[in-house]
């Protein structure tokens, strides 16, 4: 398959008042699986059909292998999309779907559209549903007849809508598996819209993170994960701990935290943050829940809590944890008949610093809840 190039440049786009996107600007290469992540309402699936040709944008350029698609119609772009409730014809056997535009006649090059609809249907191993109906079908089935209608054209470029949203948690790491390794073998360049973190890292070769319109940062699943850029992002993506403070520069490349809740804290960083009002943000699993006369090793930072309350997760025991005036969250491994420490215990929480973000404070944060 023909995969493309695309790029966008300060695309802005808006249904009215106010903007849904602002200052869009996206480089994805030819064959990447390329995902956009973002709270519900960022304006994910808008960027896809803006993208797609079926909004235009208010602002800006994108181009396909560096042609200009503005004066385009959706039809001449060659996009396959993948809606997120697939828009089968349910009075339409899988055949009919997948065929459903291209009369059998018709064919391209050398291959007839009936010809490639079995080819196909062979590779996405739902041969045997040719003639059923949608709603005889299974959601992975299902999904599988969205992609097949949506490549039958041999499109350059895939955009995928939430494909995985409304399917249970095993059936869907089956389907993104199974998308991954149908992207990787058809060589096309895919963009996939997802509001759930664990699709776009299990599977795309980057992501770009939107929230409130706008792009916070692109990089590799592991970059965004571990090296977030901002409050926001670093919510999306799982940070729950918080603490405001100030920063300040001390000798030999250490920097020093001070927070009226946790006190001051010192530790080595090369590239060293701005001093002054700070955040400090952990994740809950990088925190480490110890009892409150432990050897304090001198590699990690320690702090003095109280367990305010737990709750057993299966994998985890999450626990929260009131140091100062500010509360802490921490996820600890649960060992095979551990009881959860109670209420009311005192504790002491170690961490290493260096897992530790520092963001300037006052950043424009999204507050808010990521779902
Ligand atoms: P996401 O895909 O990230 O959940 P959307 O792109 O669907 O976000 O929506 C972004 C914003 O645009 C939301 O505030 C939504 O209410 C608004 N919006 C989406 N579609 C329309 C529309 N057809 N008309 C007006 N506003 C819309």
């Amino acid at each position: 398959m023909n995969s493309v190039r695309i790029e966008a440049d300060n695309i802005a786009f808006s249904y009215g008042e106010p903007r849904v996107l602002r200052d869009i600007n996206l480089s994805i290469e030819a064959c990447e699986l390329f995902a956009v992540v973002g709270p519900s309402g960022s304006g994910k699936t808008t960027l896809l059909r803006v993208l797609a040709g079926l909004e235009q944008p208010s602002h800006g350029s994108i181009r396909l292998n560096g042609v200009d698609v503005r004066d385009i119609p959706v039809a001449g772009r060659n996009v396959g999309m993948v809606f997120q409730n697939f828009a089968l014809w349910p009075h339409m056997t899988v055949f009919e779907n997948i065929a459903f535009g291209h009369p059998s006649a018709q064919s391209s090059g050398t291959e007839t559209v009936e010809a490639r609809i079995e080819k196909l249907l062979a590779i996405l191993d739902i041969t045997e549903t040719r003639a059923a109906r949608p709603a005889q079908l299974s959601i992975g089935q299902q999904q599988r007849v969205a992609l097949a209608r949506a490549l039958v054209h041999e499109p350059r470029l895939l955009l995928l809508d939430d494909p995985f949203s409304n399917v249970e948690q095993e059936l869907r790491k089956q389907m993104r598996h199974d998308l991954r390794t149908l992207q990787r073998k058809l060589g096309i360049t895919t963009i996939l819209v997802t509001h759930a973190l664990e699709d776009a890292l299990s599977i795309a070769d980057r992501l770009a993170v939107v929230v409130h319109g706008t792009i916070r940062q692109i990089g590799s699943p592991t970059a965004i994960y571990d090296f977030p850029n901002s409050i926001d992002v670093a919510r999306f993506v799982g940070v729950e701990n918080f603490l405001a403070g100030t920063l300040r520069h001390v000798e030999r490349q250490m920097i020093e935290f001070a927070s009226p809740d946790i006190g001051t804290l010192r530790w080595p960083m090369r590239d060293r943050p701005a001093e002054g009002p700070s955040v400090l943000s952990i994740r809950p699993h990088a925190l480490h829940l110890c009892p409150i006369d432990s050897f304090r090793d001198g590699r990690y930072s320690w702090i003095e809590g109280d367990v305010v309350a737990s709750e057993f997760l299966g994998e985890v025991v999450r626990y929260r944890i009131a140091i100062g005036n500010a509360e802490l969250s921490v996820k600890q491994p649960h060992y095979l008949g551990a009881t959860a420490t109670p209420a009311g215990t005192q504790v002491l929480i170690g961490f290493d610093p260096s897992r530790a973000r520092i963001f300037p404070a006052g950043q424009n944060a999204d507050m808010s809840t990521p779902e």
